[in-house]
């Protein structure tokens, strides 16, 4: 694979260097794993955030890499556009970075942060960040399955981004990790209909219990509508998968013989 889908583009806008901010150091040993944080304060843009670090930048330390919010991706320490520095997103003293990647976040992990709240188009803001992280996989041959952890996971005593800002926008974290790994799928020419999807082959027969969606090759509820049918309507189905977009909290969405897929929780096993 060597071409990505270029979807947005990301607007360098440095920090000042040297500074307590951005330092210049670079990445050691590299980029290893991505880190996905909120900026915990609703309603500031990517701009916004920016700003106010440029303008602190030899107050504090912290850092982060790309800020988004629906209008732009700013890329305020190098890591896409430039060789990639440190950024300081989690602090060193967690033990979990290290466990799960071998190297502490701020050596070798990008930090992105989410913009939220206010007057921030969520959809749109979550579409850029979703992009971000899957090109990001790209760039640095990442697994998206793998290589990105919440900061919430790393640093759970402290922290609740991103899960705090995907709340926000309706959305919640396991959503965002498969949200990356189909954009990922999207943008490299992976995804071919719903065959990369882990689906278990078994056949029956069900009967809607709800006004039934059936979304075209996807397991999602963003996904366009195929056909709706009616409470009591009977249909077949060829296969199941585990990885559907939750209804109340079930994932599980059977697939009919078309490569569509119905929510389970909408349907009962005939006989
Ligand atoms: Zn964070």
């Amino acid at each position: 694979m060597s071409e990505f889908k270029q979807k947005y583009i990301i607007t360098p806008r440095y920090l000042s260097t040297p500074s307590k901010r951005r330092p210049g150091r670079a990445m050691s040993p590299g980029v290893r794993f991505i880190v996905a944080h909120d900026t915990g304060n609703p309603g500031s843009t990517a701009g916004d955030n920016v700003r106010y670090y440029e303008n602190s930048r030899n107050e504090q330390s912290a850092s982060a890499h790309i800020f988004v919010d629906h209008r732009e991706i700013i890329e305020c320490i190098p890591v896409f556009t430039g060789p990639p520095e440190k950024a300081w997103h989690v602090i060193y003293g967690v033990p979990t970075d290290d466990k799960m990647f071998g190297h502490d976040a701020n050596d070798a992990a990008i930090g992105v942060e989410y913009c939220y709240g206010g007057g921030i188009d969520a959809d749109e803001a979550y579409r850029k960040y979703v992009w971000i992280m899957a090109y990001a996989c790209f760039r640095f041959s990442l697994d998206p399955r793998q290589h990105i952890a919440g900061h919430f996971i790393l640093d759970p005593n402290r922290k609740t981004d991103p899960v705090t800002g995907l709340a926000r926008s309706r959305r919640n974290y396991e959503q965002l990790l498969r949200d990356v790994a189909l954009e990922f799928d999207e943008c490299t020419g992976a995804a071919t209909g719903g065959n990369a999807l882990p689906i278990t082959r078994e056949s029956g027969t069900v009967t809607a219990t709800v006004r039934l969606n059936i979304r075209q090759g996807k397991p999602s509820t963003l996904a366009p509508i195929a056909q709706v049918l009616s409470v009591g309507d009977v249909l077949a189905y060829t296969g199941w998968t585990d990885a559907g977009d939750p209804v109340n909290g079930n994932s599980r969405w059977y697939q009919d013989g078309n490569g569509n897929f119905f929510w389970t929780g909408g349907v009962v096993k005939q006989g």
